[in-house]
């Protein structure tokens, strides 16, 4: 209840869509205060949790901040939601996005952009953008409105956030997670994500979610086995820094800080290894090509048709369809679907679709051979973001609109290559906002990830 009434507080962050408990009561079912009652001991007993709205959650409205989707309510949970259920939490809200997760910043919503809470006033113009696009779900837990929230990451959207809110969010192995019920944006690189406030607890929600589920194929089928925290010999931990993330516009605070955690892993002994990722430059472009074939593709499902808004004009099918698409959706949507329809066409889809494929190899491999390879490295230490949390009126400047792509610099690379990351809250800039670190690792290797991150944070 207390945390009900710190997002009720919290109301003007913009961080929830929806209060679930006040929806599940009008709905008629279970209300979700009862399993508070219930003292059954489960794993995340009476843990309260924010779900980002693009998760289906049954008689729950889901909108992906959409007009498209504004009245949708889904028939059936997501995975991770029938297993955090499951696991006694109780769900608070359904956190606001940026529209179908593309972006950056939580700008691009239907309800209104979502604020962070560092250095946030009443009335204050001056305040600063919560990251994306699970920007609501940051939010909500950096406000204390929930304990953990789940977001989703396909190139960096729940460690952006939670960088820029000061809270750790992990993005699993690709397939570790089940996606059933995570509305697509990008197949092959999307992945639930955790944002909570210490590695501990995100681990805690991991262990509950995570493991084979039949109704998503593409996860990975061997068992799962819980994480536990253990004190590591950190001398026996090898970090590799990879020099192609130090990259233009990145602000001092976060080298500054990249150095700091350098500095104090070598006091305890970590060996520390400047190591090579050669095909990191050309990773942004590769992701915004692959992000909007695929986009261009998972948007066909939207007709007007089956479910979704529907515009009048019925005058012909392609009307209808595209009517209702241009009403459904926002600038950055549709900008997406041409530009992938683009690369997609017959005479493109060799220069453009099948190049990308191969490059992402490339990148793919080149993690590789820093975790396998001659003089390899247990795990890369990286920042997440390139500065501090931006102002919402810098954010949006035409020439910020413009550079957007580069928001994901150093957190796609993970997506294209399935591996695990997370990003770790670190200290404070000059304007006394969070700068935090990424660190990632193989393919499952999120036992060390986590247990080297909590060294950290
Ligand atoms: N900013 C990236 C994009 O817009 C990341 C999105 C995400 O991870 N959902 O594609």
């Amino acid at each position: 209840d207390l945390c009900l009434q710190k997002a009720k507080q919290a109301s003007e962050l913009n961080a929830f869509v929806t209060l679930t408990v006040e929806e599940a009561e009008n709905h008629g079912i279970e209300s979700e205060k009862r399993l508070y009652i219930d003292k059954n001991v489960k794993p995340l007993e009476g843990i309260s949790i924010g779900i980002k709205d693009n998760f289906c959650t049954k008689n729950i409205s889901t909108t992906c901040a959409s007009n498209m989707l504004r009245n949708f309510v889904p028939t059936y949970d997501a995975t991770v939601y029938s297993r955090l259920r499951q696991a006694g939490a109780c769900l608070i809200g359904k956190c606001n996005l940026d529209e179908f997760a593309m972006g950056s910043g939580t700008i691009d919503s239907i309800f209104g952009p979502t604020r962070n809470p560092w250095g946030y006033r009443k009335n204050d113009d001056k305040w600063r953008i919560a990251g994306g696009s699970s920007g609501g779900s940051a939010v909500a837990v950096s406000s204390g409105a929930c304990v953990a929230a789940l977001g989703s990451d396909t190139g960096g959207s729940t460690r952006n956030p939670a960088a820029l809110c000061g809270v750790v969010g992990l993005k699993p192995t690709y397939g570790l997670v089940s996606r059933y019920g995570l509305i697509p944006l990008v197949n092959s690189m999307d992945v639930p994500g955790i944002i909570a406030r210490t590695v501990e607890d995100v681990t805690a929600v991991l262990n509950c979610i995570a493991g084979p589920d039949e109704l998503d194929s593409t996860t990975l089928k061997r068992d799962f086995n819980p994480i536990v925290m253990k004190e590591l010999d950190m001398s026996k931990i090898k970090i590799g820094i990879p020099k192609e993330y130090n990259c233009v516009g990145m602000s001092k605070d976060v080298l500054e800080t990249w150095q700091y955690v350098t500095k104090l892993l070598k006091n305890e002994k970590t060996m520390i290894r400047s190591v090579s990722l050669p095909n990191t430059s050309v990773s942004i472009a590769v992701y915004s090509i692959l992000n909007q074939c695929e986009v261009a593709s998972n948007m066909a499902r939207y007709d007007g048709l089956e479910y979704g808004l529907r515009a009048n004009e019925d005058y012909s099918t392609e009307e209808l369809y595209a009517s209702s698409r241009s009403q459904g959706f926002n600038n950055v949507v549709r900008w997406r679907i041409f530009a992938g329809n683009y690369f997609l066409l017959a005479r493109n889809y060799d220069k453009y679709f099948i190049k990308a494929l191969k490059l992402r190899r490339l990148i793919s491999n080149d993690f590789k051979n820093v975790f396998n390879g001659e003089d390899s490295v247990d795990l890369l230490l990286t920042p997440t973001t390139l500065t501090d949390a931006p102002r919402y009126e810098d954010f949006v400047s035409k020439h910020n609109r413009d550079q957007c792509a580069f928001q994901d610099y150093c957190t796609q690379p993970a997506n294209m290559a399935g591996i695990p990351a997370v990003s770790i809250p670190v200290r404070l800039s000059n304007d006394n906002l969070p700068v935090s670190l990424q660190l990632m690792g193989p393919c499952l290797s999120e036992d060390l990830l986590l247990n080297v991150a909590r060294k950290i944070e």
